[in-house]
């Protein structure tokens, strides 16, 4: 029904038919993209039509000292956050039109009072130009230059170079040896043509103490959480451990930022709607896929980082399940991205940077483009700073007014019986009263991330 370099390419060419505000220039800058793509399934005809419903750009997070007490900035500027907020919107919009009693291409009425479903044609996935960064970014490089394990047949090889980098699930596995990770090292449990396990323990202990000698690590600039395991930083494979939360690098001041693998490792059991759209809907909705642009990937990575870690969380509330999304990499490159950038460059143009600005799409019917930088709109002057001139339409605040609205529309009689009968003011307060998305983050909390941080309770008390 469709393919990852489809789905990428129709990124790509949505991304070249928007403006030039907000993109990288040409051979100097790189950016990340990542969109939300709306599959609507039609049986009768045996098609599915795709739609991009929102796409991101973005490279920054700000850090923790200009986080702002009003919601008015965007702390994540990473493309796969962008991308999300701006799905938050549309959602939004469609919900807004569902409940005002016009036509929604998204929603139908739930089973019961005030609740709203997916139609069953509709489904979602998300696609990202790179591999998220954080955990999924942490993966041995050149994986069968390694000695003295043989890792892929002859005929494999030249399955492998037949397919170019295109990579599906089976030819990760493949390609790479199955490798269990534990804090700080690397223990393989068994090589593709099985000749490793007749060697002795002696053997294995040698060619894995050699092999974490000469292999390196693709990197993550994300580092750990406070106050749990760190990374050792020794050389090779040992530079970095594996399955942890890991903080989005800022610029100086850390941020309070989970990276983007474990954002999306959280969407998974969440859902990406969010605490305020989850008082509408019946289940929260789930990505059905993630793919990954051409790039350095690992399948397994990215399977341990956005699957794995969080596959035995139980006892969720009614609607909520660990969802996994299918994982998959699609041969075609974004020409922004770093790698193409810096074939492109001339000494003249100086030094290569990662672009500022972070561009907001969506299909909604006003002001669909929405182009930050700092976490505020682009060009902003500093006198109206702090103004609602200055701010996102994906921050914090604009979604949260945007949700009121949907509230004040609602009839009382169909208002969701998590916001009957109660005093509530603030977003703090709106995203408290969404009962059992509170109770499916608390069990995930406990179960997978217990040291994941969590907004100040002071940052969310605007209104
Ligand atoms: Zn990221």
């Amino acid at each position: 029904m469709w393919s990852a370099d489809e789905i990428a390419s129709l990124c790509y060419d949505h991304f070249n038919k928007l403006p030039k505000r907000g993109k990288p220039e040409e051979g100097r800058e790189w950016t990340l993209l990542a969109a939300v793509l709306q599959l609507t399934h039609s049986p009768e005809h045996k098609t599915v039509h795709k739609q991009i419903v929102s796409l991101g750009t973005g490279t920054k997070c700000i850090g923790k000292s200009v986080m702002s007490m009003n919601g008015d900035i965007l702390n994540d500027s990473h493309a796969e956050v962008i991308a999300r907020r701006g799905c938050v919107r549309y959602l939004m919009e469609q919900l807004y039109r569902a409940v005002s009693g016009q036509s929604s291409a998204v929603f139908q009425p739930g089973t019961e009072k005030g609740q709203w479903m997916v139609k069953p044609e509709v489904s979602f996935l998300f696609f990202t130009s790179q591999t998220p960064c954080g955990d999924a970014s942490i993966f041995p490089m050149n994986c069968n230059e390694v000695q003295p394990c043989k890792f892929v047949k002859e005929t494999q090889n030249k399955e492998l170079e037949r397919r170019g980098s295109k990579r599906t699930a089976d030819s990760d596995l493949e390609e790479h040896p199955r490798i269990k990770t534990r804090v700080g090292h690397f223990i393989f449990e068994k090589s593709v043509d099985g000749e490793e396990q007749k060697s002795t323990t002696e053997n294995k202990e040698r060619s894995q103490s050699e092999d974490i000698l000469k292999r390196d690590l693709h990197r993550t600039g994300a580092k750990c959480v406070p106050d749990g395991p760190t990374d050792p930083l020794q050389p090779g494979l040992l530079y970095h451990n594996t399955g942890l939360l890991r903080l989005k690098p800022g610029r100086g001041d850390s941020t309070l930022s989970l990276s983007c693998s474990d954002k999306l490792a959280r969407w998974g059991v969440l859902g990406f709607q969010g605490a305020l759209l989850s008082h509408y809907l019946q289940k929260p909705i789930y990505f059905s896929a993630v793919v990954v642009g051409k790039c350095s990937y690992s399948h397994q990575a990215m399977v341990r980082a956005l699957n794995t870690r969080c596959a035995h969380v139980t006892g969720l509330p009614s609607g909520f399940s660990t969802h996994p999304p299918k994982l998959l990499q699609s041969c075609l490159e974004f020409t922004c991205n770093h790698t193409h950038t810096e074939v492109q460059h001339t000494h003249a143009q100086g030094k290569i940077s990662p672009c500022g600005a972070a561009i907001s799409w969506c299909a909604v019917s006003q002001q669909p483009l929405d182009v930050t930088a700092n976490g505020y709109k682009q060009g902003v002057t500093k006198n109206v700073l702090g103004t609602p001139k200055a701010r996102s339409l994906i921050s914090k605040v604009e979604l949260f007014h945007s949700f009121l609205k949907l509230v004040a529309v609602t009839e009382q009689t169909q208002l969701p019986e998590s916001l009957c009968g109660k005093e509530l003011r603030t977003y703090w307060d709106y995203k408290q009263a969404a009962g059992p998305y509170q109770q499916a983050w608390t069990q995930l909390q406990l179960q997978a991330f217990p040291l994941w941080c969590r907004s100040p309770r002071e940052l969310l008390l605007f209104h």
